[in-house]
């Protein structure tokens, strides 16, 4: 039997629908029948920014890294997962067997080349979840879903909610009472960033955009000032934090601007975590950032996190806004997203419309 995927099958070029086998799991593997699959922005990137010799891997492979659905099939020696059970798939797959990957760390997996591609997974490298079906080739990233989620809202938070958890959760003891939280970017993940500020922490929560819209999205999900971005931002954080400066600083966005915005407002000992592919950079002196912030890069989450985000989602304190989509409108919904047309998230759902 043949079943739908939306492949990218070149550099430098926009995916298409095609028919593909049934995916059959191997010993210890899982197929995943898809529920639910995010369109990310980095898919935009593999389509357009890559090419041959960048990455370790390349096209043909079918897109999509943000799954959930249900076990449709499992191999020999796959034990506690039964047909039919609602599960999200962890994206990163590495070794498995390293000291990051043993503790769930598999985005900086130590051994990447005992990875089945390295520094890839499902949608990065090998067929991913924009599809009727996905192979997972080990149990080990199917996680099943709490009692109240369901596959369409699990798989934008296994990417756009683990990688803003992951950035938060680290600098949460800089995040107690009193403290003040910028976040610079309110779209996919930024807006799920600020739900999850807002459900761990009693911090003030600045937001920053270029889009009113964006803002007024990240203004429901709880944050306390919303700012539209233009010269006298940094000024107005400072002003709003007491002229101290923000203790924790998560960029979203990544460009020369929003990381000299984050330096010129991130507190002495703060930090100013790095979260989007903008490609900008930072110049860092003795004087700047203040003294002692720390600035560090972050790159999507942990399973164990994932298991966390889950639960909090679960329990109604985390709710990415979702437009859904039918299989067959995958490769518009790019272009919409491209366009700077999506509200939220863009999920692409293979049961609708089909
Ligand atoms: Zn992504
Ligand atoms: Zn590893």
């Amino acid at each position: 039997m043949a079943v739908r995927a939306l492949r990218l099958t070149g550099w430098k070029s926009e995916p298409r629908m095609a028919e593909v086998p049934d995916p059959v799991p191997g010993p210890g593997g899982v197929v995943v029948k898809i529920g639910g699959a995010g369109a990310c922005h980095s898919d935009l990137h593999l389509m357009h920014d890559f090419g041959e010799g960048m990455l370790p891997w390349g096209p043909p492979f079918t897109l999509g890294h943000e799954n959930a659905g249900w076990v449709h099939a499992h191999g020999d020696g796959v034990r506690g997962l039964e047909i039919g059970q609602p599960v999200a798939v962890y994206g990163p797959w590495g070794c498995g067997t390293c000291s990051r990957c043993r503790v769930g760390i598999e985005t900086y997996c130590e051994n990447p080349a005992g990875a089945p591609v390295p520094g890839g997974g499902g949608g990065l490298g090998l067929d991913g979840g924009m599809a009727d079906y996905m192979l997972v080739d080990d149990a080990r990233h199917v996680v099943p879903l709490p009692d109240g989620l369901d596959p369409v809202a699990a798989a934008p938070l296994t990417d756009a909610g683990l990688t803003p958890y992951h950035a938060v959760r680290r600098s949460l003891p800089k995040l107690l009472p009193g403290s003040s939280a910028l976040v610079i970017g309110a779209g996919g993940l930024g807006h799920l960033g600020v739900q999850i500020l807002r459900a761990l922490t009693a911090a003030t929560i600045i937001t920053v955009d270029t889009r009113q819209e964006a803002l007024d999205l990240a203004q429901s999900c709880g944050s306390d000032v919303c700012l539209l971005s233009d010269e006298d931002t940094s000024a107005r954080v400072l002003e709003l934090t007491g002229g101290r400066g923000a203790d924790v600083v998560l960029d979203f966005v990544g460009t020369d601007g929003t990381l000299a915005l984050g330096a010129a407002t991130v507190r002495s000992l703060g930090d100013l975590t790095l979260v989007g592919l903008g490609g900008g950079t930072l110049p860092v002196t003795f004087f700047s950032p203040r003294y002692e912030a720390s600035v560090q890069s972050t790159y999507w989450g942990s399973r164990p996190e994932l298991v966390e985000v889950l639960d909090l989602a679960a329990k109604g304190l985390l709710t990415p806004r979702i437009s859904t989509f039918g299989l067959g409108e995958a490769v518009d919904v790019y272009r919409l997203l491209r366009e700077g047309k999506i509200d939220g998230r863009a999920v692409i759902v293979p049961t609708q419309g089909a």
